[in-house]
């Protein structure tokens, strides 16, 4: 099912509401990453060029429906001024009569960002009334908030209900693109990388991943969960043993369909980790099973050579997920040397979100990858087949 995009309507004239996801990490004030505007511009670059009204709305933070200054979009205003090198005016509400009158001023081609929609509670609920008032400041809706997308809040899902035409952005076009065409039809081999902390939070991904790929690579702690599953011993490794017999029928399905399913042969494991003071008392590296009394945090080198051989043969590669404890410099080399493959590859390299794109930023390759998703959450909702409450509300396609 295909979705209308910017590309398919014209705006020009209209006031149009847009849903970013301006969610940036700040830091007294200061963004200290600011690649989710940037991911945006292109829509509203599109939108200005269009001499559409343009009214930028996102959230921030988790005020949880309340005024919260440090949560406030005000410096996004600031920051997307100078990128789009023209005025941004910034409203210091998103809803009701002043904001109404300061909108009706805004001209063709001009820009407004509204401020924080989560200071109100009626955003996260998905409240009728909150919807309809954000509704009421434009003609035409557009969708670019990828991140929340699998969210049905007022500014991503109850909106549309109360405004037409309802389209994509060109982010969410390009995340549809690279997550769902890019790995329903992959160019082959298609390998998978899945990392993280549980097997249970990964179990669907794992599940649809089976269905398409050629090659899934396991890492992480998720990693010693199959370990069991396949009879080792991971010490005081981080596993979920309930999940045993979730990870038999994954590691049979792979079989049954021909999947290749690589585990870790080898661990770095540590004894009396301390996650906050980023301290251990020992370390060693374990290859197969892990003896007791030590915690396994991260991938070894035999392990990262074997990862490295599949990712090279590879033609399309998704990572999601960290190989190790990557928060703590020690326990860091694999999930380094996974974004460096993945990274250099001669591929389609998909990063899936979250965890993945800081580690690929923090080496230094971010440049080098084809696709990095802005949805955490969002991704890996989508990468289980489940459909986004923000897409799913938007414009259907039809052939024409
Ligand atoms: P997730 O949110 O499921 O992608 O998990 C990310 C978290 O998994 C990160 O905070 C990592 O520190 C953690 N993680 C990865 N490998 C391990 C491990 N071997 N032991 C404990 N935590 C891990």
């Amino acid at each position: 099912m295909a979705i209308k995009t910017i590309k398919d309507v014209h705006l020009a004239g209209m006031r149009v509401l847009v849903r970013c996801d301006f969610n940036v990490p700040l830091k007294e004030g200061e963004i200290t990453d600011d690649s989710r505007i940037i991911a945006a511009i292109p829509t509203i670059q599109h939108l200005v060029d269009q001499s559409a009204r343009v009214i930028l709305c996102s959230h921030l933070g988790r005020p949880k429906g309340k005024q919260v200054s440090e949560m406030s979009l005000a410096p996004i205003a600031e920051s997307l001024s100078s990128k789009l090198s023209q005025p941004v005016t910034f409203i210091e509400d998103c809803i009701g009569p002043a904001v109404e009158e300061e909108v009706s001023r805004i001209g063709d081609g001009e820009i407004a960002l509204l401020e924080n929609v989560r200071f109100y509670p009626g955003e996260e609920s998905n409240d009728q009334d909150f919807s309809i008032s954000l509704a009421e400041l434009a003609d035409a809706y557009v969708n670019d908030a990828f991140g929340t997308a699998h969210r049905a809040h007022a500014s991503t899902e109850g909106v549309t209900h109360h405004l037409s035409p309802c389209v994509s952005g060109f982010l969410i076009e390009k995340e549809l693109a690279y997550l769902g065409g890019k790995t329903a039809n992959p160019e082959r081999p298609f390998t998978v990388i899945l990392g993280g902390a549980k097997v249970s939070d990964k179990i669907k991904v794992i599940d649809e991943l089976l269905e398409k790929a050629d090659t899934i690579i396991i890492g992480g702690a998720m990693a010693y969960t199959f370990a069991l599953a396949e009879g080792r011993s991971i010490g005081e490794s981080l596993s979920e043993k309930e999940h045993i017999s979730t990870a038999k029928a994954a590691l049979e399905k792979a079989k049954a369909k021909g999947v290749k399913f690589i585990l870790p042969v080898d661990n770095l494991a540590v004894k009396d980790l301390d996650f906050k003071a980023s301290s251990f008392s020992d370390s060693k590296y374990f290859e197969g099973n892990i003896e007791d009394g030590w915690e396994g945090v991260d991938i070894g080198p035999k392990s990262i050579a074997l990862f490295k051989e599949e990712v090279a043969s590879a033609k399309t590669v998704l990572w999601n997920g960290p190989m190790g404890i990557f928060e703590i410099d020690a326990c860091n080399k694999g999930t380094f040397a996974v974004a460096e493959t993945v990274a250099q590859g001669e591929c389609i390299s998909i990063i899936g979100g979250g965890d993945s794109v800081k580690a690929i930023k923090m080496s230094g390759f971010a440049d080098k990858v084809t696709f990095m998703s802005t949805g955490g959450g969002a991704s890996l909702e989508f990468l289980e087949g489940k459909e986004l409450p923000g897409v799913y509300a938007l414009d259907i396609k039809h052939n024409e």
